[in-house]
């Protein structure tokens, strides 16, 4: 059913929560992405604060697809409470798009094959399948709860990131003001996947990419995007807002995050949006090893604040996304 605003601003709506859609088109924009646009009417009520906004991907079981997800606000708790083979496996993605008024939401699944249930799912998916997404509610109390970019006011921007944080940085970069500046790296599995993005004058766009147009891949994730930020980085030393080189202090800091990284929490450390005067804001997402380095090294050999990195692990090598 269609909500009204004023309907909508009358009752206590939750944050968060689960919208029951279907597959309108499916579009194979590149080898690796499937740009995958949802229909439902309810989606005129979904948040449009866009950025890195990301959702859940509710997918369908094979025995009786949806009949046993639950609703409601404590969706999670029951679904918990299901047995095993009753439980659907959802997985996180980013927002593209959102068109409310069309009733729409894109979603851009980086392939990997049949390797998970998320990307086996969307390279089958056809118009009329039906999945469930949890998103943000536009008239909610949080529509930017699960926005991580908080970039405060700064000078230099840095964002980098695999395959898997493409709809996210490209999102954030069409979002930019015109006088932004810095730069964005993007490592993506073919030379046929990159894409044209809008981005500020300022913000270089550095595409990378592991293989040709159409051959496998022949580097490993991170190969080519972790020397290209460094090397940014050095470069640009004196833009970043650096007075020292990392010291023991970021480093004692540093190791400290680290040591509380339990092995099955996620990789995941976002500053909660102070503002850095004059500094740089750097925002890695992908490969959990990978981001792992790169922020080790901006904050311990570059000697940013770790105020000034939000690094995400988007997925871990060799891990299904825990649930
Ligand atoms: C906040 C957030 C936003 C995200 N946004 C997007 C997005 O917009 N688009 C997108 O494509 N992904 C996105 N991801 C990453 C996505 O959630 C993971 O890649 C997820 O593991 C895919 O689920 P799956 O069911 O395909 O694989 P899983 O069942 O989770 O994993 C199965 C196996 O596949 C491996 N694997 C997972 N992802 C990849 C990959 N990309 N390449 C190679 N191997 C992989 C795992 O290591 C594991 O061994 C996002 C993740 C987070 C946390």
């Amino acid at each position: 059913m269609l909500t009204s605003i004023a309907e909508a601003g009358s009752r206590v709506r939750p944050a968060y929560r689960n919208f029951r859609v279907e597959v309108a088109r499916v579009e194979r924009v590149s080898p690796t992405f499937t740009n995958i646009t949802f229909t439902g009417d309810d989606l005129a009520d979904f948040g449009t604060a866009g950025l890195d906004q990301r959702v859940k991907v509710v997918l369908p079981l094979e025995a009786n697809g949806f009949a046993a997800f639950p609703d409601g606000e404590d969706w999670y708790t029951a679904w918990r409470e299901l047995p095993g083979e009753l439980r659907n496996p959802f997985r996180t993605y980013t927002v593209r798009a959102v068109r409310p008024e069309q009733r729409e939401v894109d979603i851009v699944f980086a392939g990997h094959g049949d390797g998970g249930p998320a990307s086996a799912w969307a390279g089958r998916a056809r118009p009329g399948d039906e999945i469930v997404l949890i998103g943000p509610d536009e008239f909610g109390p949080g529509r930017a709860v699960g926005i991580d970019w908080r970039p405060g006011e700064v000078d230099t921007l840095l964002l980098a990131g695999d395959e898997t944080a493409v709809p996210a940085i490209c999102a954030i970069l069409e979002s930019l003001p015109a006088d932004a500046a810095g730069a964005a790296f993007l490592e993506v599995p073919t030379d046929g996947d990159r894409m044209s993005v809008r981005a500020p004058a300022g913000v270089e766009v550095r595409w990378l990419a592991r293989g040709g147009a159409h051959d496998a891949e022949s580097r490993s994730h991170g190969e080519l995007l972790a020397p290209a930020v460094r090397d940014w980085v050095v470069r640009h030393l004196a833009d970043l807002g650096v007075t020292r080189a990392g010291g023991d202090e970021a480093s004692a800091a540093l190791a400290e995050a680290e040591r509380a990284d339990l092995p099955d929490t996620p990789l995941w450390d976002v500053p909660a949006g102070q503002s850095l005067d004059g500094a740089c804001y750097a925002w890695l997402a992908g490969e959990a090893s990978v981001i792992t380095g790169l922020r080790r090294f901006l904050v311990r050999e570059a000697g940013l604040d770790r105020r000034q990195v939000a690094f995400m692990g988007y997925w871990r090598r060799g891990r299904a996304e825990l649930e």
